[in-house]
């Protein structure tokens, strides 16, 4: 049997919306690397009563773990160590040496604050060092530390490891709570699966969708395989977890994806385009710049992202404005005054220039028209015209009509722009 897991994300700023979970996505990887099935995340705001009823819904499940997130500050509206206390019937004692030790934490901290009235500090750490009896204290990372509780002897239960919100916080506990023992016991049963990921552009996902009933007709034991599929920055993104034991079932699906596939399965390690890019440009001891209309510089902020990026990226205009296009790239007014600035012409001149003024290797130049206004029947919202142009090489010019709005746009033109790149890089 399995061993599954739940997450109940606390915070009114998470649940509505004010800051984004980073922590449910997170903690689900990591689950998911230890063999853990997790089944339910919930995202509860910062009132006792609801959070409750998420650990008391997860607990219904039969499930063997719970990982909280936030509540753990030094004020009262942090509340989630008393209700998991509760939940798991344990008494709340002050643990003094815990205390003590947080004391050592805030008194530098403190410093800075030098009107802050001393009582008030006592007791924001005597909240935080009351904890349940029995459980297993994480040490703090800022100033809260977490917990791992197990059930009371009087019934079987999920096992709760509670963690402070702040991501730069909840990391690193997670990992020391990964290391205990109450948490290790909870998990004793957990199938370490196999996880394999492909990603494919430029096809439909009822495409893949085909590929699943062809493999099921050809014999492949889908059912010893869970794939799921879905549509990511214009990519299609097939993930399959396995146990070990199905090794070869994956293999023979992962063939049949291949041979229906071949013209547009670009990852099957499941590397990125950008990774891809990023090696292509090292292997060959090359550099990229960008000359960017529609997109801003998404582009070359997009190139930048992965550490190390220097070795490659040179730099990159934004030339949003056509007196730009023609001062900083290069593109001559005439050029723009015949095709207008979205057009072949203007894209390449703009990878042109952007090549040249940067003295790159490969230059990328990108117009178009990312709405919501400035479309026209010939030019539509969506019409996006890409270059890349390489040493010596003909550019490889191309126009996309993109779906969506104008950040779907913008963003998604930054997908073609780096498909586009790898396949010139691939060919050259
Ligand atoms: P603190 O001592 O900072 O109050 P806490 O454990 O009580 O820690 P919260 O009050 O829930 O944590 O959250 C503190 C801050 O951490 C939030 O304002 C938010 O900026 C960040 N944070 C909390 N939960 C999340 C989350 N799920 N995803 C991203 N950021 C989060
Ligand atoms: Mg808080």
């Amino acid at each position: 049997m399995s061993t599954r897991a739940g997450i109940v994300v606390t915070g009114t700023e998470v649940l509505t919306g004010r800051v984004s979970d980073r922590n449910g996505p997170w903690l689900a990887e990591r689950l998911r690397e230890l063999g853990v099935d997790l089944a339910y995340t919930a995202i509860v705001g910062d009132r006792p009563e609801d959070m409750r009823a998420a650990l008391a819904f997860m607990a219904e499940q039969g499930l063997d773990v719970v990982v909280t997130s936030g509540g753990l500050g030094p004020t009262a509206d942090d509340l989630t160590a008393e209700v998991v206390g509760g939940f798991q019937e344990r008494p709340m004692e002050l643990d003094e040496a815990l205390s003590g030790r947080i004391a050592a934490i805030v008194a530098p901290l403190m410093k800075r604050w030098p009107n802050i009235d001393p009582e008030a500090i006592a007791r924001a750490n005597r909240k935080q060092a009351t904890v349940p009896r029995g459980a297993t204290v994480l040490e703090p990372v800022g100033t809260a530390p977490g917990l791992v509780v197990g059930p009371p002897q009087s019934r079987r239960g999920p096992t709760i490891v509670v963690l402070p919100g702040p991501p730069r916080e909840l990391q690193p506990m997670w990992q020391t709570a990964a290391q205990t023992d109450a948490l290790r016991a909870a998990l004793r049963d957990a199938t370490v699966y196999e996880q394999r990921t492909m990603r494919l552009f430029g096809i439909p996902e009822s495409e893949i969708a085909e590929t699943l009933r062809v493999a099921e007709r050809e014999g492949v034991e889908l059912g010893r395989i869970e794939v799921t599929t879905c549509l990511k920055r214009g990519e299609v993104e097939i993930v399959a977890r396995y146990e070990p034991d199905a090794a070869e079932v994956y293999a023979a699906f992962a063939a049949v994806v291949e041979s229906r596939h071949a013209d547009t399965l670009f990852s099957e390690d499941g590397s990125t385009v950008d990774q891809q890019v990023a090696a292509l440009l090292r292997e060959r001891s090359w550099t990229i710049a960008t000359a960017e209309s529609c997109t801003g510089g998404l582009l070359a902020a997009r190139l930048t992202e992965l550490p190390g990026s220097s070795d490659y990226v040179r730099g990159a205009i934004v030339a949003y404005a056509n007196e730009v296009k023609v001062a900083l790239a290069d593109v001559s007014l005439e050029l723009i005054e015949t095709h207008g600035a979205v057009s072949s012409q203007v894209a390449e001149a703009l990878a042109r220039g952007a090549r040249a003024r940067a003295g790159a290797d490969v230059g990328v130049g990108i117009t178009g028209v990312a709405g919501p206004g400035g479309g026209s029947e010939e030019k539509p919202v969506g019409l996006v015209w890409i270059s890349v142009v390489l040493e010596e090489q003909e550019p490889i010019t191309r126009s996309v009509n993109l779906p969506g709005g104008r950040a779907d746009v913008r963003d998604r033109s930054t997908t073609v722009a780096m498909h586009l790149v790898r396949r010139a890089l691939a060919d050259a």
